[in-house]
């Protein structure tokens, strides 16, 4: 049976260090602030921008939500973030996504500061982690990858498949695998025998936005499996795992709720609290 990587225990760990390295930044004259810029009226958006404010609190980062109507231009939005990345007690932004229709996602990104883009989705942090260089990196990967090294499993060799290639997840994801030396194979929708390629998995993170999309026959018996998925079932919040035939298969598994989720608010907190302290 499947050792639980507890994303709810590990991120208590974190927040902990965080909540310290917060203190002593705080000491020096500086609190970390991160803002979110909400627009229009989306429930999940709600949600997620609520939850990102309390995990602030929680570390004592300061935190400002700019709310915009769902009628907002682009080039208000794009106004906005220009003169959050002018102002000093801000040192993190974030546009949550997605943006209403009719409003470029891409652009917005592009606007922000890169030194300032905690999510890790401007283009330039993109690139940095392709070629190796220090930059952002984005907030569910990164948790995602603090998971799997808790396993103590030396990661050189081993191989790696990702389902899912979005520029949020299973791309960066991918990127950072490679970073840790495994041998890293990307599955997506044209993927042809998908099973063939996730037998194979020392490592398989699934990152596709269907309940239960993997299941045990498609697990290498002791491999890690990293459920990304956040589906909503008849009210209840599903894992693209089927964790009942997954975890008896598995040598480790995140649940959901409770593994990788929880993990990525903790990394943003992490993004956060070192884009201040690079700027003090
Ligand atoms: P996207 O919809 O952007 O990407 C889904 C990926 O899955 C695509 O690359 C798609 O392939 C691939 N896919 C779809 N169907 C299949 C299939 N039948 N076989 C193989 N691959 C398939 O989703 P995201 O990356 O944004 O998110 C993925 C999941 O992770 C969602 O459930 C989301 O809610 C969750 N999520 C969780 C976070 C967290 O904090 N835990 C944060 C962000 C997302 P193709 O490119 O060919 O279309």
């Amino acid at each position: 049976m499947a050792k639980i990587l507890d994303g709810k225990i590990m991120s208590e760990v974190l927040r902990s260090e965080i909540a310290e390295r917060v203190v002593r930044l705080k000491a020096r004259g500086v609190t970390p602030g991160l803002a979110v810029i909400l627009v229009g009226n989306d429930p999940a958006s709600e949600i997620y921008v609520r939850n990102k404010g309390k995990g602030c609190q929680e570390v004592g980062i300061h935190s400002e939500t700019v709310k915009l109507p769902e009628d907002t231009s682009q080039e208000v939005l794009e106004r906005e973030i220009e003169r959050l990345n002018c102002d000093p007690a801000i040192h993190g932004i974030l546009v949550q996504l997605p943006l209403p229709a009719g409003l470029d996602e891409a652009a917005a990104l592009a606007r922000i500061l890169p030194e300032k883009d905690v999510d890790g989705f401007h283009l330039l942090n993109a690139g940095r982690l392709l070629t190796g260089e220090a930059g952002v990196i984005p907030c569910t990967p990164r948790g995602a990858l603090h998971m799997i090294r808790q396993t103590g499993r030396d990661l050189n060799g081993l191989e790696a498949v990702v389902i899912g290639r979005s520029n949020i997840v299973g791309k960066p994801m991918a990127a950072l695998l490679l970073r840790e030396n495994c041998t890293v194979t990307i599955c997506h929708s044209r993927t042809q025998n998908l099973k063939e390629h996730t037998r194979r998995a020392d490592i398989l993170v699934a990152a596709v936005g269907k309940a239960g999309f993997v299941t045990g026959d498609m697990i290498k018996p002791g491999a890690i499996v990293i459920d990304v998925g956040i589906n909503r079932v008849d009210g209840k919040v599903k894992g693209d795992v089927d964790f009942d035939s997954a975890a008896p298969v598995a040598g480790w598994i995140t649940p959901v709720p409770g593994g990788v989720g929880k993990m990525t608010i903790t990394m943003l907190l992490q993004n956060t609290l070192e884009a201040a302290e690079r700027m003090s």
